[in-house]
């Protein structure tokens, strides 16, 4: 019989396939006393070639489905394998004191990631401990006879079911193979739901013991429209969701005519649909949804891609790269935004009671300004081959975004004088993610050239609901309308100075809040960039007018959530 679960779902479509468990299994070691030392050496021996074999097949699996620079990393992990002294060390421990092979070897690595990883501003040691890390974990199982999954290496059709998945191995997913993926925690702001809008497969988080309920093989159907997993689905379940798949991509292919078209209402008011983007990588996304503009620009991946900080240089390429990319359209690139539930390993940042609430984003960047002025740096290079906006994220006060206009104003003054070519249009904006900020937008206002409002943050400090947390997800309310009063400030204290306004946070592309948006007056819309067609066809039947008068009522008048979605429905039909 089928078993039913849901989750939240974090990104559309339907998929029909089988389940790869991405759940690392149990690799606890145990001392144990062994007499015939040469039978552990053999074992030994026997798990590090065996650990070889696997890696050189799943080196060769990678190259093909991810390319040469991904698949190098295992490279570098068959060479600790053949490492001698790692080696002779543990057949010493073994040797020495009568252990079990996966003691000693245990043991050994131990010594050696402690002392690489003690090199703190060695990033190539660090690098070295971490492969270590990987490789014991294979040598580990071989000895323990379990099997790890190695994502890199499927080449059949698999829906990933996962705890969470982490920007790494979403990196290491292959499109063609992966058709959805289902997680444990998550919310829809999750970084993994956003990865993958932006990979454009069906994708459910927050169905909290998933995991637990299904096994590898297990035939599974994902309903990433409704949040609905079916476990072992019958064939009547199978032909109706097939039949869903299909009228899901017509819809899709009459979206796509829009594909080249403005954005416009009904009316003939027109608005900017923009993408959100992580790496240049994303721009052929951002062309196939016909965006606008790049309304955000998540640099910190950028870092996270990376074992050290990025160049100057490296980052100038990649903002050179999307600004020519995108021939003069605008591009609103946040500067680094780590923290939260983006860590980045070699900033070495204390763990935190709080991390959403904690030393993040632009807070980094005015205490350790080395870091953010290379960025600047980068980006004000960068400026002449395209039209370049530059954000700042989590600014809760007004002299934090002083400060961090007067850092770019040096930089920049410091680059002219040097010669370099800096455009003169560049405008210097914030994103509204906290409550502070949008309580005081009528004064920031008067400072900076634009808002982008990033609700992901906004709503889960607004709330005081953790965006991560499936359990209070249920109060994670775009729609409430203590949010869509923030909003209307925000917009309202832009117009007043003349600016513009814009949202970032996955609202923006939110079907039910984008009538409410263009009611307030939203001029800028951004999202994954899998949600643009939708919203332009959404947008082409709705008169701006009468969207005005719903939010108005939504505003003023409504109380509750399902409020504000029932007056949506009378307005929408
Ligand atoms: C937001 O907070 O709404 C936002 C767009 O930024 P991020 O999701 O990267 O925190
Ligand atoms: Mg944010």
């Amino acid at each position: 019989m089928t078993t039913k679960l849901t989750g939240i779902a974090a990104s559309d479509g339907i998929a029909h396939a089988k389940a790869y468990l991405l759940v690392e299994p149990d690799l606890t070691v145990e001392k144990n006393k062994a007499s015939d030392t040469e039978a552990e050496m053999q074992r030994l021996k026997d798990a590090t070639d065996k650990a070889k074999e696997q890696l050189t097949k799943i080196k060769s699996v990678a190259k093909e489905s991810l390319g040469e620079e991904e698949a190098q990393v295992f490279d570098a992990h068959i060479m600790v394998l053949s490492d001698p002294d790692l080696m002779d060390q543990t057949k010493s421990v073994i040797d020495s004191e009568e252990v079990n092979a996966e003691y000693a070897f245990k043991q050994v690595t131990d010594t050696f990631i402690t002392l690489f990883e003690g090199m703190e501003d060695n990033a190539y040691m660090q690098e070295r401990a971490a492969d270590i890390r990987d490789v014991r974990k294979r040598v580990i199982a071989n000895l323990l006879n379990v099997t790890l999954p190695s994502p890199a290496t499927i080449d059949e059709e698999v829906i990933i079911i996962a705890e969470d998945l982490t920007p790494s191995d979403t990196a290491q997913l292959n499109k063609k193979y992966v058709k959805a993926f289902v997680t444990n925690i998550g919310g829809r702001t999750s970084h993994s739901a956003i990865m993958a809008r932006s990979l454009e497969i069906p994708a459910i988080v927050g169905t909290k013991d998933i995991t637990e309920r299904v096994k590898e093989n297990d035939e599974l159907i994902v309903d990433g429209i409704n949040g609905e997993v079916y476990i072992d689905p019958t064939e009547e379940e199978i032909t109706s969701f097939n039949k869903q798949a299909k009228e899901y991509d017509e819809l899709k292919l009459e979206w796509e005519q829009l594909l080249n078209e403005p954005s416009v209402t009904k009316d003939g008011k027109h608005v900017e649909i923009g993408a959100n983007i992580g790496t240049p990588k994303d721009l052929v996304g951002v062309k196939d949804n016909g965006a606008e503009a790049i309304g955000l620009y998540r640099t910190e991946f950028l870092y996270m891609d990376s074992s050290e900080l990025p160049t100057e240089d490296d980052q100038f390429e990649a903002y050179k790269k999307v600004l020519e990319g995108m021939e003069n359209k605008p591009v609103v690139v946040r500067t680094m935004d780590i923290g939260g539930d983006k860590e980045l390993p070699y900033l070495e940042l204390p763990d935190e009671m709080n991390p959403f609430l904690g030393y993040r984003a632009i807070r980094i960047s005015l205490d350790r300004d080395n870091i953010f002025r290379t960025q600047l740096r980068a980006l004000l290079r960068a400026s002449v081959h395209g039209t370049l906006r530059i954000m700042f994220p989590m600014i809760a006060t007004v002299q934090e975004f002083r400060e961090a206009k007067a850092i770019l104003e040096e930089e920049k003054a410091l680059l002219i004088k040097k010669g370099v070519k800096v455009s003169d249009d560049i405008e210097v904006g914030i994103m509204v993610e906290i409550p502070a900020a949008a309580v005081l937008a009528d004064q920031f206002a008067k400072e900076v050239d634009f808002f982008s409002i990033g609700t992901n943050d906004l709503i889960q400090y607004s709330m005081a609901a953790d965006r991560m947390n499936e359990r209070v997800s249920y109060l994670y309310q775009p729609y409430n309308p203590s949010i869509l009063r923030l909003v209307k400030h925000v917009i309202d204290s832009a117009h007043k100075e003349g600016k513009w306004a814009g949202m970032c946070g996955e609202m923006a592309g939110d079907q039910t809040a984008v009538p409410l948006l263009l009611g307030l007056g939203l001029d800028e819309f951004s999202m994954s960039a899998t949600s643009i067609l939708k919203t332009r066809s959404l947008l082409k039947k709705l008169d701006s007018k009468k969207m005005k008068e719903l939010s108005d009522k939504a505003v003023n008048e409504c109380t509750t959530v399902d409020e504000v979605i029932d007056l949506v429905n009378q307005y929408v039909k």
